[in-house]
């Protein structure tokens, strides 16, 4: 088994000032419950494969998932990867692989010697840019996240993403920065970006009662399955997919 993820666990769970839902652990403290996700996994052996899957391919009998440059290979996976919150820009969704990217470890040697932009809304983004700019030429880096100042002059807000068969600026109000590629680094991808050929229903992958969804093999949880958005509903529904997968793959070793 491998659980591929931020080794500091979700950071949903540690900015959390006070949990009072969680049973049996009333008021902990975000932090306080992430230490102990983490100490329990510690106690049974389970190690976090820090690394981002930029895409989980179906290949019929078995998963292709593509972490940077090292394609993993999987005989059923379970997807927590946590709900998008945020809008795709304009032009995001149209130069998505031409010049939009959502993983710097993934593209990074495709803009060798080229300006590329940052659009900086994770955790990790900014160590994404770091690596970015040991490749590519230069790396323009906007810290983002979801307000929206009020409109004034001196306020500089990214607008669209442009280009005619691939990415050639970022257009912001003041004007157009010249890049080949535009990395939107998230803490989540939408779904059917993530997984080619899984059935959403918006941000969410369409579940059912066993966490199964239309792709044989592939089981999700969490805020990703749809809401509520919450910590026991999240683990719940992991504890129901892991049984499925465990079931699913007692299975297909039968037919084997
Ligand atoms: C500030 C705040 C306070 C909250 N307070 C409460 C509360 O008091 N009670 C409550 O019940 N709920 C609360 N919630 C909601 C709760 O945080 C979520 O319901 C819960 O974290 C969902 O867990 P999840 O595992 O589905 O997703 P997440 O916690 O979002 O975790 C998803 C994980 O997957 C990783 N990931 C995503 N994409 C990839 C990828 N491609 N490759 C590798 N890893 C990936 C992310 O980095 C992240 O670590 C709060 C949320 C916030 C933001």
């Amino acid at each position: 088994m491998l659980l591929l993820g931020s080794s500091s666990l979700s950071p949903k769970i540690s900015k959390a000032h006070r949990i009072d839902n969680y049973t049996g652990l009333p008021a902990i403290s975000g932090m306080e419950l992430a230490e102990r996700l983490k100490a329990h996994l510690d106690e049974v052996g389970v190690e976090i494969t820090d690394k981002q899957v930029g895409a989980v391919y179906a290949m019929g009998d078995y998963f292709a998932l593509q972490c940077g440059e090292e394609m993993l290979e999987a005989n059923s996976v379970i997807v927590a990867t946590g709900v998008v919150q945020t809008k795709a820009l304009d032009g995001e969704d149209k130069f998505l692989g031409r010049g939009v990217s959502y993983c710097a470890t993934c593209d990074a040697r495709l803009y060798k010697g080229k300006n590329v932009a940052v659009l900086g809304y994770s955790t990790d983004s900014a160590e994404e840019a770091l690596f970015l700019s040991e490749i590519v030429d230069s790396v323009l880096y906007f810290p983002m996240n979801d307000n929206l100042p009020d409109e004034r002059n001196n306020i500089n807000v990214i607008r669209e993403i442009i280009g005619e068969n691939s990415v050639t600026a970022l257009k912001t109000d003041s004007g157009e920065y010249d890049v080949s590629c535009v990395f939107v680094l998230r803490d989540a991808v939408m779904p059917d970006k993530l997984i080619p050929g899984v059935e959403t229903d918006g941000a969410h992958i369409k579940v059912d009662i066993n966490m199964k969804t239309n792709i044989s093999g592939l089981f999700a949880c969490g805020d990703v399955a749809g809401k509520p958005y919450q910590y026991i509903k999240a683990a719940g529904q992991g504890n129901i997919a892991a049984l499925s997968a465990i079931g699913y793959l007692n299975e297909i070793k039968k037919e084997v």
